[in-house]
């Protein structure tokens, strides 16, 4: 959790999301397959030990394993963590403790969920056994949870072949990363400038750099930027490359050119994208200005302003 920021300052709900698309290869696809046939198996090590889950190269001598082995829906609790808030899509609605379950006729531990009332309820050596999804599509998630048990021990593991009818091949985990993010003092006035179309740096009170955008500190002296210095609009780019791969969500041709410019005034050179010239008249040393769009919230791009260029001396310490 984090303290509710001073006045003034911005925050902003900031969400990283991606899927991660992966195939699963014989040992994995088997595993998550079986999953999805209340089957739970693992593999055999060189050495003749049963993980579960399984891996596909050996943990010691890095060898190839496919060895399959069919392991119990028991186990024993061998580490616990009680998970007293659950976040959105956690494996239960409702607080539970994080298991490492060592399941019957394995030596290794599969971390799960376990639905317990209360940590009093959870203790290291606990019994417990899988409670299944209702609707299992061979995923991890297709066990729902483990949960507290009395039975025996399951028994040592019986060989497998891994072969199952329509087997899991791949699969597509979703990733997600809630943020509450506050820039900060300095980054809130750069951003709040911008609100103006004006960039606003923070110059070094020792060496007297000027930072855009300000992180609020001098990097090289470790001290507060305390100063408010307004910075461009024009600029000088001191470096480029020239895209010619299309990013998904993004609408521009390619190929374009992605350039370091350094504000008049800053002594840090910031990103921007290079248009109304073509990508191939563009160098260092050419003098550029913002193009604003409206309701845009920074520049959309920067132009050429039409002056001679730079000297190189101009801007080399820039780049
Ligand atoms: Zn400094």
């Amino acid at each position: 959790m984090t303290a509710p920021s001073p006045p003034g300052l911005l925050r902003a709900p900031l969400v990283v999301e991606f899927p991660f698309t992966r195939s699963l290869g014989p040992v994995q696809s088997a595993f998550l397959t079986g999953l999805r046939e209340r089957v739970l198996l693992g593999v055999k090590t060189c050495d003749g030990r049963v993980m579960v889950p399984p891996v596909e190269y050996d943990p010691v001598t890095a060898e190839d394993i496919r060895e399959l082995v069919e392991v119990a829906a028991t186990g024993t609790v061998t580490t616990w963590a009680w998970n007293g808030r659950p976040r959105p899509n956690q494996p239960l609605g409702t607080p539970f403790a994080w298991v490492l379950v060592r399941l019957d006729g394995a030596d290794t531990a599969l971390l799960h969920a376990l639905d317990a009332p209360g940590p009093e309820a959870v203790r290291t050596g606990m019994r417990v056994r899988v409670r299944w999804a209702a609707e299992r599509t061979g995923a991890i998630t297709d066990i729902a949870c483990f949960e507290p048990c009395d039975g025996a021990d399951g028994g040592p593991a019986t060989p497998h072949d891994g072969a199952f009818a329509d087997p899991v091949t791949g699969i597509v985990a979703e990733a997600r990363l809630d943020y509450t993010y506050s820039p900060g003092r300095a980054q809130t006035a750069y951003i709040n400038g911008l609100s103006r179309r004006k960039t606003i740096g923070e110059r070094c009170p020792s060496c007297h750099k000027v930072y855009v955008p300000p992180r609020g500190a001098c990097p090289t002296c470790g001290v507060a930027t305390t100063d408010q210095v307004e910075v461009g609009p024009a600029g000088t780019v001191t470096t480029y490359c020239i895209v010619n791969i299309k990013a998904r969500n993004l609408d521009i041709e390619v190929p374009y050119v992605y350039a370091h410019i350094a504000l008049d005034g800053a002594d840090l050179a910031l990103h921007g994208r290079i248009g109304g010239i073509p990508y191939d008249q563009v160098r260092m040393g050419l003098r550029v200005e913002p193009v604003w769009t409206e309701g845009g919230r920074y520049p959309d791009h920067y132009r050429p302003t039409g002056e001679p260029d730079a000297d190189y001396d101009a801007y080399k310490e820039l780049i």
